[in-house]
């Protein structure tokens, strides 16, 4: 768990060495899916207070690195080469998927409910779990059935290259 007082100063300080700190500000937002984001238009770094809060210091700091590299490859760069290199240089190393409910490419569970919603786990469900879209309550009559998936190399490797914090 990071303190996000904390956070603020290693954003601070990150900006004043990497960025010019009169044209980029760093601020929390309240997304719950995605770790950081870049807004070019108003030069601004936000990382989400929720996700924060949540990931340990080493991990909020990858996505600071994240995002001010973005700020330095600019918007055209996207995730290729020159932002890969700016990233490279500043100290990134990032390389899992930080998009925490949304990483599902690798999670070996997969279950479906009886209407066909698919689930996904990083680990077996220990216990019965109903298909929270078909009804909010634990429901019997719309129970996950899990199935394990092989994960292949090329599956990691491409989420490994994808790794984003957006
Ligand atoms: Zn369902
Ligand atoms: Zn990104």
């Amino acid at each position: 768990m990071s303190d996000l007082a904390r956070v603020r100063i290693w954003a601070d300080a990150l900006i004043r060495l990497h960025l010019d700190p009169a044209v980029w500000s760093f601020g929390f937002d309240n997304a719950k899916k995605r770790a950081g984001l870049t807004d070019y238009s108003k030069k601004r770094i936000t990382v989400s207070r929720y996700l924060a809060a949540r990931w340990g210091d080493d991990d909020v700091h990858q996505i600071l690195l994240h995002e001010v590299a973005h700020a330095l490859a600019g918007p055209a760069a996207g995730h290729g080469p020159e932002w890969r290199r700016m990233a490279r240089q500043i100290g990134y190393v990032g390389r899992r998927t930080h998009d925490g409910e949304t990483a599902t490419e690798l999670a070996p569970w997969v279950g479906t409910c009886p209407n066909g919603h698919v689930h996904y786990r990083h680990r077996k469900p220990t216990r019965a779990l109903s298909c929270a879209t078909c009804s909010r309550s634990f429901s019997r009559a719309y129970l996950i059935s899990w199935t394990k998936r092989e994960i292949s190399s090329a599956t990691r490797r491409a989420a490994a290259a994808a790794s984003d914090f957006r």
